[in-house]
């Protein structure tokens, strides 16, 4: 039998939140390939070979996947939430364009997943219920000054912005950096959401404003929602309306 490739994401946590065609994906492969904590998410299976690693080699995860399809085994990488977010579909595409030219004709398929942003919305009610972008804050792969272009320019057009990877030990202080930046172009009331574990049983949501949010209440598995100018509360719930007839232009 020929080997195959799928790349495949866990969703923000909970099983439930695992597509079935995730799971039919796994419960297909020989080999899962990917970092250790997203592999604790799916069960044991005595015939899997598991090949963990930690978080900062995506390449040469990659890399080590397709030698195993083309070898001959049923592979596949995981990652969290939707693969193609920031995560492990891009690296296995990066591999494949630098890689040995056999790769391009393998068997290489991508399973769409829950993503943070859309757990992390839901969490809270329905903040990107209008135009909205994603940015992440990492600049291990791209220059901080990037960053910032970005976020000047999604503050500039009014999208509701979907901050990831918003803070790690490496990196304390780029969401303040970032709140700076979005003060000078947006209002002091904007509502900003901080979901940390969000579609897990350990949920936690802090709502607050542009104005006063304290970047240090952001870790790893937190997401952050910048409001856009018409992004409000009703009760509980933060939503962005989606007619923006009226709205400031
Ligand atoms: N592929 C992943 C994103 C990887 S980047 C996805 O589609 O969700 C990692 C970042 O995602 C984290 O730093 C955090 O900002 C966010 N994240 C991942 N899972 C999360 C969760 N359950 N709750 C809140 N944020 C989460």
């Amino acid at each position: 039998m020929s080997g195959s490739l799928v790349v495949v994401g866990t969703g923000p946590g909970k099983a439930e939140l695992m597509t079935p065609a995730t799971l039919a994906a796994l419960s297909r492969a020989t080999d899962l390939v990917g970092y250790g904590p997203y592999l604790d998410r799916i069960p044991a299976r005595g015939d899997q070979c598991r090949h963990a690693s930690d978080n900062r080699v995506e390449l040469d995860r990659a890399r080590l996947a397709l030698s195993l399809a083309a070898a001959g085994r049923q592979v596949a990488v995981v990652s969290g939430g939707d693969p193609g977010v920031f995560a492990m579909a891009a690296a296995v595409f990066e591999a494949v364009e630098t890689g040995d030219p056999a790769w391009r004709s393998l068997d290489i398929r991508v399973e769409p997943g829950v993503t943070a942003m859309l757990a992390a919305a839901a969490e809270v009610g329905a903040p990107l219920g209008s135009d909205f972008c994603a940015i992440s804050l990492s600049d291990n792969l791209k220059a901080w000054t990037t960053v910032e272009r970005r976020l000047k320019a999604a503050a500039e057009a009014d999208f509701v912005i979907a901050l990831y990877n918003p803070a790690s030990k490496a990196r304390p202080h780029q969401l303040g950096q970032a709140f700076e930046l979005l003060r000078k172009l947006k209002a002091a009331e904007t509502p900003v959401l901080f979901v940390r574990a969000a579609g897990t049983a350990e949920a936690e949501v802090v709502t607050t404003t542009l104005g006063a949010a304290d970047p240090s209440r952001a870790d790893m598995r937190t997401l952050v929602i910048v409001g856009a100018s018409t992004t409000r509360q009703v009760g509980r719930w933060i939503y962005t309306p989606r007619s923006e007839r009226g709205a400031p232009s």
